[in-house]
């Protein structure tokens, strides 16, 4: 069995272009005890890969050039030597940026069909859904009342943190680009209110539109949208910090002294709790609530998800840069084959 795999080639300087990567065709090994062949059906783009193209020092070890480009996957099963997972079986995977693979089989989790898309393992009900309900529950603690602010709010992450925000009681407030996304905020979503960073009003219209402060800033992008937020936070207001998108691609090095000192000003004088996070820390303390919420808040329609699905392997490159640049609208997921339950 051949995979076709696309791997790292050289280390983007800003926008990952076509040069850093390369497909290659390359043999998989003959199976052993223990271990099942996938096919992959969906492939997910995530922003952290981003992360692990860069030698910068980071949570987590860098990709090495040649390696495959890394990405959560749900495959099929197409031959077994490990009989808890049969051939036809559905599973989510960590085989990256390939066509097929080989894995053991204590590395992959079993997805059920009939209980939801399979899809959405690498989305709503996946480690995106899972990011928001922790950062947001743990660290946000919205109250009943309170507002709630979150950009990038159509992606997988900001959609269930403003969703989550007003099963809780909380308004939510969407930061998104563009006014098609903003509609989407409002209608599908169903946040109290849209804001488009986009605008030249931006700054003016999130005045307007919390008109008692900020009490939770959910971070997902940093840049002009945070300079625009902290101005507008409460005292006691919380900010998970849970990503910083604007500045995944920058080059130059961020300027700090002047805004770095100005902005620990506003957090001692309003109290404000800033808490970095990385997802997998809350996966014991959370992961068994975020199953049994989120499955239940997915079936019966009080969370709502979309889903952007770009068609082939080969258009990911393509499709990742996008991502960095908000062209997606939904969770990006790559199609690598064909999905038999859909
Ligand atoms: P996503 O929202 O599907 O995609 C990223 C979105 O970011 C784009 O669609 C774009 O939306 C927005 N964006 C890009 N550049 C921007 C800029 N310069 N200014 C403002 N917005 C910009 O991605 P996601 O998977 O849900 O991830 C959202 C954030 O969560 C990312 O920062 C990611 O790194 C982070 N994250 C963190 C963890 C963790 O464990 N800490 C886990 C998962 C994700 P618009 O077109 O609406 O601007």
């Amino acid at each position: 069995m051949r995979t076709t795999q696309i791997r790292l080639a050289a280390r983007p300087e800003g926008e990952p272009e076509d040069g850093c990567f390369e497909t290659v065709q390359v043999e998989l090994p003959d199976l052993r005890d223990g271990e099942v062949l996938l096919r992959v059906v969906y492939l997910s783009l995530d922003p952290y890969v981003r992360g692990r193209m860069s030698s910068a020092r980071s949570y987590a070890a860098p990709m090495e050039l040649g390696d495959v480009v890394v990405g959560g996957t749900v495959c099929q099963v197409v031959a077994s030597r490990a009989p808890e997972v049969p051939e036809g079986a559905f599973v989510l995977s960590y085989s990256g940026w390939q066509t097929h693979a080989v894995a053991p089989a204590r590395a992959v989790r079993r997805l059920d069909p009939a209980a939801a898309p399979v899809s959405t393992a690498l989305g709503v009900l996946g480690m995106p859904g899972f990011t928001a309900y922790a950062g947001l529950l743990e660290i946000g603690r919205p109250q009943p009342g309170e507002t709630v602010v979150v950009a990038a709010a159509t992606g997988p992450v900001g959609s269930a943190v403003g969703q989550i925000a007003r099963l809780k009681g909380a308004r939510a407030v969407g930061i998104a680009g563009g006014p098609v996304k903003c509609r989407a905020l409002l209608d599908e979503f169903g946040f109290d209110a849209a804001l488009d960073h986009r605008s030249p009003r931006f700054v003016a219209d999130l005045k307007a539109a919390v008109p008692n402060g900020i009490d939770v800033y959910f971070e997902n992008v940093g840049g002009p949208v945070l300079s625009a937020v902290v101005p507008r936070l409460n005292t006691y207001a919380r900010v998970p910090v849970c990503g910083l998108i604007a500045q995944y691609n920058g080059t130059a090095p961020v300027p700090t002294s002047d805004r770095l000192a100005w902005f620990l000003s506003q957090v001692l004088t309003r109290s404000l709790t800033v808490r970095g996070f990385i997802q997998d820390e809350f996966t014991r303390s959370h992961g068994r609530d975020f199953v049994r919420d989120m499955t239940g808040w997915v079936r019966d329609g009080s969370v709502r998800y979309r889903e952007d699905v770009v068609q082939g392997l080969e258009r990911a490159p393509e499709a990742f840069r996008g991502l960095l640049r908000g062209a997606n609208f939904g969770k990006l997921l790559v199609q690598v084959g064909e999905d038999p339950t859909r």
